[in-house]
């Protein structure tokens, strides 16, 4: 009945009008096609880590072959919105073992126990490379080199520092500073912190007055001043290239 109505209505219409009413809805038709799609692409799963749209989450670049990678991850690259510095905090924790090496900042040194770890155990190297991959909005260490993966057992950890490096890079920055706080009871570190710095500033690409070392002691309290363990802090600033 309804449709008889509207179909007589139509019919009383003059020509000109009728032609007007199908431009209006093609019109209206056209207009709600595109906005279902752009609507869709703006859905949460492109939105990057920074909370702002993030490139990196829609483009993926082929994995650099040989490099370690993980599945859902795509490469960095600059943004138009990153700001000028990015700061970093790193921090890790190892216990100490009888038996096993201890490499600190890339340097092995004499001592009755040593770092227990999947990889060589190097908490300072492992804390770099996390307040950069923190600074730049990446996964953490654990999740980049898993532990699980064999193919990082007793691993140098200058690789987890370059690697970091290469993703700083590719996202548009630099070393602004480094400044690190280590910490353990025993051995004395003092003689091998210049090669330490020396190791840090070549693998960051980086100079000598951008980097700083402090080591302390735990006063002989808790896990680490009882050298059954020993901790690293790090906090880096990244300067925009
Ligand atoms: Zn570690």
């Amino acid at each position: 009945m309804y449709n008889r109505q509207v179909i007589f209505a139509l019919s009383q219409l003059p020509r000109r009008q009728i032609f007007l009413l199908i431009c209006l809805i093609s019109s209206a038709l056209a207009f709600v096609g595109p906005a279902t799609v752009v609507l869709h692409n703006q859905s949460p799963h492109l939105q990057g880590r920074d909370g702002i749209h993030d490139a990196t989450a829609a483009t993926s670049t082929p994995p650099r072959k040989g490099a370690p990678r993980m599945s859902a991850y795509s490469e960095p690259v600059p943004q138009a919105t990153d700001p000028p510095f990015r700061i970093g905090h790193g921090f890790d924790i190892h216990r100490l073992e009888a038996g096993l090496p201890l490499v600190i900042g890339g340097v092995k040194i004499e001592f009755d126990k040593g770092s227990a770890a999947h990889s060589d155990g190097d908490a300072l190297y492992h804390s770099v490379t996390d307040a950069i991959l923190g600074a730049i909005g990446l996964p953490d260490i654990g999740q980049l080199f898993p532990d699980t993966d064999p193919k990082w057992k007793g691993a140098d950890s200058a690789q987890f520092m370059r690697e970091a490096r290469r993703l700083m890079t590719l996202r548009g920055y630099r070393i602004g500073n480094v400044d690190v706080t280590l910490i353990l009871q025993k051995p004395k570190v003092k003689d091998i912190k210049p090669q330490m710095k020396a190791n840090l500033v070549e693998l960051l690409g980086t100079e000598e007055s951008r980097v700083n070392i402090k080591a302390r002691t735990h006063e002989h309290v808790d896990s680490v001043g009882e050298s059954r363990s020993w901790v690293v802090h790090v906090v880096i600033l990244l300067e925009k290239v």
